[in-house]
């Protein structure tokens, strides 16, 4: 999926890009790791969020972070 259509997880700093060995692209929200509110792969396009943050990464970066499947991923394999 294009990072086009992932809506306003594309501007959140929160997103990350997980890139699988099929060539697809999922958007991880990096805020499910700490809190079950929010889902690990939101269902895209995502129109509204209360978790929602715009601004730098801690790393300094406007862009999303991009990282392929880890092991432990539970889409792993799945795709
Ligand atoms: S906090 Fe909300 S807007 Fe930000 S990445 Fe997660 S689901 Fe997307």
């Amino acid at each position: 999926m294009s990072s086009d259509n992932f809506g306003i997880c594309s501007a959140c700093v929160f997103q990350s890009l997980v890139h699988t060995t099929r060539g697809s692209t999922f958007s991880l929200c990096e805020r499910s790791r700490e809190d079950s509110r929010y889902p690990r792969y939101p269902r895209v396009p995502v129109s509204a969020c209360s978790g929602y943050s715009e601004g730098r990464r801690s790393d300094g970066t406007e862009q999303p972070a991009e990282r392929a499947v880890p092991e432990d991923d539970p889409l792993a394999g799945e795709r």
